[in-house]
């Protein structure tokens, strides 16, 4: 129990800036004199359209989206995306993945059964670094490259957007909004909001619009990109509260100086961490140097007796969510948009002190 606002590390669902949580609440029982919540509202209602339309415009902003794309919001997490990407963008024909962690390995996984899957690169099983641009083995007709940004699991993340003939197109769950993007180089990127954004319900695509129509005929019409843009991602209900409080992160994010200033605090925060791990004999970096994530930093002490008790009493000082996920071990600190500078302080303080009092 406690009565303060923790520092969380969660990986996702994760932590939102303090100010858009306050902003809701104090729109919570009455929007703008409205008379009720944004939950309770119609989609089609003026006042649901108007959030619609300016969370889509700030994203644009935030982002730099040229006219050439579309931003969607949709539902069934970046999960869906797996199977509406090749049955969209695919036709049946050859596609490369490059598997650099587990998501990148379930889409490939599920695109199999839509297309031929060519892995042009996997860094499998260990999974701490990010191919080099000449490692990438790339099919000649491919209809589509796909990868991860980050790996929200492993630790690692692309320095560097990879140059194909083929369309891009990039899984950004976990560092979307953290840094410019030229988006223009990309066919489509996509993310769950729930790590970088908003609470989990919303999915956002941001797809050249070219791209879209192509789909294999068994589609359903809630996962064609066609449709969603023909229908303004209303052809149902769209997750009005998760694009609400999308809006109120990107006002805050706008507010002090968008994605620029973003990239300057991410690096800063991640680099905390790990110079810190670096300059430690105790802890580990799972990421290798060249390819490691600003957003979620891998490490372990070496004995999972004493990873155990570091994500315990962790916890007990307020730093929670730091255990890293089952598949990988040791710990994670997801260091997200949201994530204040304080938190990452008060983590290597910790970290600090839990060295000197177990080696
Ligand atoms: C969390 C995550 C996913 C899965 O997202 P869901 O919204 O739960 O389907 C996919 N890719 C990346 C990179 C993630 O971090």
């Amino acid at each position: 129990m406690t009565n303060e606002r923790v520092f969380n590390f969660s990986a996702g669902p994760s932590v939102m800036p303090e100010e858009a949580l306050l902003e809701a609440q104090k729109n919570l029982l009455n929007y703008k004199g409205s008379g009720m919540s944004v939950m309770e509202m119609s989609h089609r209602s003026p006042a649901f359209a108007e959030i619609f339309s300016s969370t889509q415009e700030k994203l644009r902003k935030a982002l730099s989206v040229p006219d050439s794309h579309e931003i969607l919001f949709l539902q069934g997490g970046a999960t869906l995306q797996f199977a509406a990407i090749p049955m969209n963008l695919s036709s049946g024909g050859v596609t490369d993945y490059a598997v650099t962690g587990n998501f990148s390995n379930k889409a490939a996984k599920e695109a199999v059964k839509y297309c031929s899957v060519h892995i042009a690169a996997s860094t499998a099983p260990e999974h701490n670094r990010i191919p080099k641009q000449e490692e990438l083995n790339l099919s000649p007709d491919a209809a589509y490259f796909y990868y991860c940004a980050n790996n929200t699991i492993y630790g690692t993340e692309w320095q560097y957007v990879p140059e194909t003939k083929a369309p891009l197109v990039c899984d950004m769950s976990s560092d979307i909004l953290s840094q410019p993007v030229d988006v223009s180089r990309f066919g489509m990127i996509y993310a769950g909001a729930q790590k970088n954004m908003a609470p989990a319900g919303l999915t956002v695509v941001i797809i050249d619009k070219t791209l879209a129509g192509k789909e294999l005929p068994f589609t359903p019409q809630i996962m064609s990109y066609k449709t969603m843009i023909d229908s303004g991602s209303m052809l149902n209900t769209p997750p009005c509260w998760c694009i609400y409080m999308l809006g109120l992160t990107l006002d805050w994010l706008l507010a002090n100086g968008g994605v620029t200033w973003m990239e300057q605090l991410k690096r800063e925060r991640a680099k905390k961490v790990y110079d810190f791990l670096d300059n430690s004999s105790f802890y580990r970096a799972h990421a290798l140097p060249d390819s490691r994530s600003d957003m979620n930093v891998t490490f372990r002490t070496g004995s999972a007796e004493l990873d155990a008790s570091f994500v315990k009493e962790a916890a007990q000082r307020g730093l929670v969510n730091l255990k890293g996920h089952k598949i990988a071990g040791g710990m994670r600190a997801s260091l997200y948009n949201a994530m204040p500078m304080k938190g990452v302080d008060t983590l290597v303080e910790f970290m600090k002190e839990f060295e000197r009092s177990h080696v």
